[in-house]
């Protein structure tokens, strides 16, 4: 079997990891356009006054900050981004927050070097990006280390992938201070997410030994962070430590091998009816894994099961319903609509089985009607 691996994102990973390693971003630009959520996070967190910190000790003397970037982000916030980077002539791009702002921030790269319409965007006809750097505040996405970003697409009625390998952040600083102040229902949405990627990552078509490395992992970290979550208290910052781990193993993972099924039928859901990401796969996994126990003899399946500390699906299926609540029904329409959008997703033949249309709509019945 011939595979690759390549993620060339720097990690720093732990507490003031900024103050201890910002000078790396030294000579990776002059002026910076800082990318963050509308609600104000990376502001009461203290990342962002980390980050401007930074940039004094790196010798970087102009920035601005972009601060619109809304939950699932728009092709529209990229271009007002992507302005707001040409308005300061900004060679370099960081980004604050969760998987939003990381994955506007990566689209704002292109769109400030490039002006194209929305669908070369989505076709991948851009040829250049400006160097990215994430700094994430929520324990899930993995986008610090990944290629990919998940816009939300008006013309195509969607959320679809930009990723390319111009995309990937030169660093990503993981602080976990910065996720202490995550509220409950972010934390469990985005551990939910962390382990989807960990399971569609192990299985995957393109699984390798170094995927196999990251996912196993982090199906032990994020199994064992699921159970912990299922207590609703304060978690200590070792527990958001372990949590944000996690999420970085599986971004690696996913970085090597891509999602599979759960993320392609999940985008639609979150596009139409504001279903935080995280939360719809949670739907989406129990009945995806049964799935293919029924029609593959497939030994990964038990392997993820006991990796991440389940004695059977059903157990895993028990917590993920406790975590992430229960689907909601969707109409004929909705699901006939859900199913061309699922397969036009190329997410859905990266699984260890190749489903059939009648597959994937047997499973939206089955999680949907
Ligand atoms: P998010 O959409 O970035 O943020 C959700 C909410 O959490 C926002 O209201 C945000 O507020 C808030 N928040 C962020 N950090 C916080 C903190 N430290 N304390 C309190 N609130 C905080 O959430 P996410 O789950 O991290 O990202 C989801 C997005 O990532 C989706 O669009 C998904 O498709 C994408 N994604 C991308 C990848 C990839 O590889 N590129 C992988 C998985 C998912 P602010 O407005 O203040 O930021
Ligand atoms: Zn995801």
């Amino acid at each position: 079997m011939l595979w690759q691996a390549n993620n060339p994102t720097h990690i720093v990973f732990g507490e003031r990891a900024l103050k201890s390693q910002g000078s790396l971003l030294k000579g990776l630009g002059k002026r910076v356009l800082v990318v963050t959520g509308q609600g104000g996070s990376a502001q009461r967190n203290g990342a962002q006054d980390d980050v401007i910190k930074a940039f004094k000790s790196a010798g970087i003397s102009k920035h601005a900050v972009f601060a619109e970037v809304e939950p699932n982000p728009s092709v529209h916030t990229l271009r007002r981004g992507a302005q707001a980077a040409q308005e300061i002539k900004a060679d370099i791009i960081v980004a604050i927050g969760g998987g939003s702002p990381m994955d506007a921030a990566k689209g704002i790269a292109v769109l400030a070097l490039e002006d194209l319409s929305e669908e070369a965007l989505f076709e991948l006809r851009y040829r250049k990006a400006l160097p990215i750097v994430a700094v994430p505040t929520t324990a899930g996405t993995g986008s610090e280390v990944t290629g990919s970003a998940i816009i939300s697409s008006p013309l195509y009625q969607n959320k679809k992938n930009i990723g390319g390998p111009l995309l990937y952040p030169r660093i990503a600083f993981l602080d976990p201070r910065y996720t202490y102040d995550n509220p409950r229902q972010l934390t469990l949405d985005t551990a939910l997410d962390a382990y989807a990627h960990a399971l569609e990552s192990y299985l995957a078509f393109r699984s390798n030994p170094i995927s196999d490395t990251y996912s196993l992992r982090s199906l032990g970290i994020m199994g064992e962070c699921l159970h912990m979550l299922s207590e609703a208290r304060e978690y200590t910052p070792k527990e958001r430590e372990r949590l944000l781990l996690g999420s970085l193993l599986s971004g690696l993972a996913i970085s090597i091998t891509g999602v599979s099924m759960p993320h392609g039928m999940s985008y639609p859901l979150t596009y139409n009816r504001d279903i935080p990401h995280g939360r719809a796969l949670s739907y989406i996994i129990p009945a995806w894994m049964s799935w293919i126990m029924r029609v593959s003899r497939n030994q990964r399946m038990q392997n993820a099961l006991r990796a991440s500390g389940f004695n059977t699906l059903a157990e895993m299926e028990g917590l993920l319903r406790a975590l992430g609540g229960v689907a909601p029904k969707l109409s004929e329409q909705e699901r006939e609509q859900y199913l061309q959008l699922t397969l036009d997703s190329k997410n859905v033949f990266n699984g260890v089985v190749f489903p059939q249309r009648e597959d994937v709509k047997a499973l939206l019945d089955d999680i949907f009607q």
